[in-house]
């Protein structure tokens, strides 16, 4: 579906393992102090003075979290540090370096490596953060790309999933559900192009949805905008899985309930447009569906006055004694019970 504009090809037995590594990493530039020693050795070294250190890690493996035929390579290089990145944020911290390992079939030549790279450098730029190693090695199939991601946060403003206390406030960033009906064109498109090649779809409609599947963003502003706002939140989760999932690991950590009011959840108009036209109802969508990697976190009442207003921060719901349980106010008033489907079950049962 996307054409590959650029024809040449260089295979990666001409560089050798060496010379490719040096190749792919030879634009990244050292942005932290904290970075004493980056790429070129047998280990980097950080030095982190006083502050805290969160290291989080994931693996993508080609046809199982991404499909090459539409997702450019460049795309993919920022997306796999932009996940790791809202993990590091979810923990209210700042994310400084990141190391890159990669495993590549030679049906892969240099060029969609440097693609890769080139995506992965721009993260690097927008976010400010060092490359500062990683590894390189081949495979047999397809294309694995494993992100470490490495931030430092003050030991006072760490935050993890274990401290929402029943009346605390549930609030969500951003909108949700958009990278799922996102993945929902572009698998639509996918199947139109293998009957008609020739056919150029119009997605036109879908660009903001489309954007959020294939370059999705981490919430570094949050991070920055709580500190502005002198608010600590007492529990916060990034929502790579669904706000429904999320939801649950929150309240099981912290040994709580909650209750979420449908009708505060808030969804982009295209998910909406898009829902309707798919036949799928929204909510259900912004439960379950994954990869927004907005930031779902709990806050104090107190502290209500100060995120009052704020277009970033959507209040929708409340924590309750973990004995109340964890349920979805509908707009009919009724009381479900929310259960963790994730996006990936949703979708061995379409
Ligand atoms: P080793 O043999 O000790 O594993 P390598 O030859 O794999 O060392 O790596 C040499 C240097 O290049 C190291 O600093 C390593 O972190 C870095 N490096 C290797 N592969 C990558 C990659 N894909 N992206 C970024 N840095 C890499
Ligand atoms: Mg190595």
């Amino acid at each position: 579906m996307i054409e590959d504009k650029n024809q040449s090809r260089t295979s990666l037995e001409q560089l050798g393992e060496f010379g490719l590594i040096e190749h792919l990493t030879k634009n990244f530039d050292i942005k932290h102090k904290s970075t004493v020693k980056s790429i070129g050795d047998d280990a980097a070294v950080l030095d982190h003075k006083s502050k805290q250190i969160v290291v989080t890690t994931d693996l993508l493996v080609e046809n199982v979290h991404f499909d090459l035929s539409y997702v450019p390579l460049k795309h993919l290089g920022y997306k796999a540090v932009v996940v790791n990145l809202s993990d590091v944020y979810a923990m209210n911290a700042e994310a400084t370096q990141i190391t890159v390992s990669i495993a590549v079939s030679n049906r892969f030549p240099l060029e969609a490596l440097e693609e890769l790279y080139a995506g992965i450098e721009t993260v690097a730029k927008i976010y400010n953060i060092d490359v500062i190693g990683g590894d390189t090695t081949s495979s047999t199939t397809g294309l694995i790309i494993s992100v470490t991601a490495i931030g430092e946060v003050n030991k006072k403003d760490v935050v993890y999933r274990s401290g929402a206390k029943p009346n605390d406030l549930l609030v969500v960033t951003g909108d949700i559900g958009a990278a799922y009906m996102g993945l929902q064109v572009l698998e639509r498109e996918k199947e139109v192009f293998k009957v008609n090649p020739q056919n150029q779809p119009d997605l036109d409609p879908y660009t903001y949805i489309i954007e959020r599947q294939l370059k999705p963003e981490a919430r570094k502003d949050i991070v920055a905008l709580l500190k502005q706002l002198e608010v600590k939140p007492t529990a916060m989760i990034d929502i790579s899985d669904g706000l429904s999932s999320e939801a649950i690991h929150l309240c099981k950590q912290s040994d709580v309930g909650v209750e979420i009011y449908e009708n505060k959840i808030p969804l982009d108009p295209q998910v909406i447009s898009t829902c309707e036209e798919f036949n799928i109802d929204s909510t259900t969508i912004a439960l379950n569906g994954g990869e927004d990697y907005e930031l779902l976190m709990t806050i104090s009442q107190q502290d209500f006055p100060k995120i009052k207003g704020n277009p970033n921060l959507t209040v929708i719901g409340y924590i309750t004694e973990k004995e109340r349980g964890m349920h979805l106010i509908t707009r009919g008033e009724q009381v479900v019970p929310i259960i963790a489907k994730g996006w990936n079950a949703m979708k061995n049962e379409a």
